[in-house]
């Protein structure tokens, strides 16, 4: 077939680049021992507790999950102090990303975000014909000022993440509320805070969640992927206002998110003592990352999250490609920048290992 007969936008979208799985990356170079620090996975696997509730939940498996997630929602709203009818659930916050393209962006609306961030806000601008609007990270911070000076009456969106992957910076709580005082009712903020649980600095906004009981035009993205470490099972939750609450559950499929996956999250949601061993291990590997760049002379950025983006005088993608070769799967972010999430102490020892070699080839 030679002629396009898809929608033209959909060619505008590359198709989404996942970290290397470590077993291609054994194969491909012979390797034992490979260690995957590319997706800002969580080193330590999911809560124990969650693997026992799970296990004993596999016989419900030829019952359609409850589309409405409602044992889930109780849970979440008495953890965070909000109204049921103000959380979604998601097949992690990838399909609410999805969801919220396609119920807000009509072709040529604008839609803003930042210029080194999380790529699925363009490529879904794009999928429904909306017109991505880039404005570039200052320092690698969010530039809330250029992004508010940005907006024009055909802005529909507005992006923001926080931290943000893949630099792991931040703007603290008075930013974001003197940002959200300002802009018009009719545009959609997105406050994704994929990365909050991790966040260290006394500035960071710690009740994010509770500013969309003030501002009906914010949406708040959390997950369930990283800190709480269940990527696999792909759910997340967002807070808004009813009314854009009940625009998602229009659009969204009847039964998006499966029954295993709703059993797990409130299983996680109410073990604080593995999210602190996730939070405390993270710590130490940052610190450690630090470090060992500082004495190697490597440029890092300050990371919020559990990743961090670093500056190379080489080639990002050979870098990555050496690496590979010695069993390290890292991301290639721009020419000169790599983002590393932070593993295991054992891991992220083995990567300082494998960086050292390749730098001096
Ligand atoms: C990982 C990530 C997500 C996606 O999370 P899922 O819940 O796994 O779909 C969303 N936003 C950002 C910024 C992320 O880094």
């Amino acid at each position: 077939m030679s002629k396009c007969i898809c929608k033209e936008n959909i060619l505008k979208v590359t198709p989404y680049q996942p970290g290397r799985p470590i077993a291609d990356v054994k194969k491909d170079y012979g390797l034992d021992n490979v260690v995957k620090l590319a997706s800002n996975e969580n080193p330590l696997g999911c809560s124990p507790r969650v693997i026992d509730k799970i296990k004993n939940s596999l016989d419900e498996l030829a019952i359609y999950p409850d589309g409405a997630c409602l044992a889930l929602k109780d849970e979440i709203s008495k953890k965070f102090n909000i109204s049921k009818d103000m959380i979604a659930i998601s097949s992690g916050s990838d399909e609410i990303i999805d969801l919220i393209s396609k119920v807000f962006i009509d072709k040529d609306d604008e839609v803003i975000m930042a210029s080194v961030t999380f790529v699925r806000y363009n490529d879904t601008a794009n999928l429904f014909g909306g017109k991505p609007v880039i404005v570039p990270l200052e320092e690698w911070r969010y530039n809330l000022d250029g992004i508010y000076n940005s907006i024009t009456e055909n802005t529909k969106v507005i992006w923001l993440c926080n931290p943000n992957n893949p630099t792991g910076t931040i703007f603290s709580e008075e930013e974001v509320i003197n940002f959200l005082k300002k802009v018009p009712e009719d545009i959609l903020v997105v406050y994704d805070e994929a990365y909050a649980e991790y966040a260290e600095s006394k500035k960071y906004p710690k009740n994010s969640h509770k500013l969309v009981e003030k501002y009906n035009n914010l949406m708040v993205l959390k997950t369930f992927s990283k800190a709480y470490g269940l990527a696999a099972f792909r759910i997340g939750y967002s807070f808004a206002h009813p009314n854009i609450i009940s625009y998602i559950n229009r659009a969204r499929g009847p039964f998006n998110v499966n029954s295993l996956a709703q059993i797990a999250a409130i299983e996680a949601l109410n073990d604080d003592d593995f999210l602190k061993k996730v939070y405390e291990n993270n710590i130490e590997g940052k610190y450690y990352l630090y470090e060992e760049f500082d004495k190697l002379g490597i440029e890092y950025t300050k990371s919020e999250a559990n990743h961090i983006f670093f500056k190379l005088d080489r080639n990002a993608q050979e870098v990555f490609i050496e690496l590979q070769k010695k069993g390290v799967i890292i991301r290639p972010i721009l020419e000169n920048h790599l983002r590393v999430s932070i593993g295991t102490m054992d891991e992220n020892k083995f990567f300082i290992e494998k960086l050292k070699e390749v730098l001096k080839d």
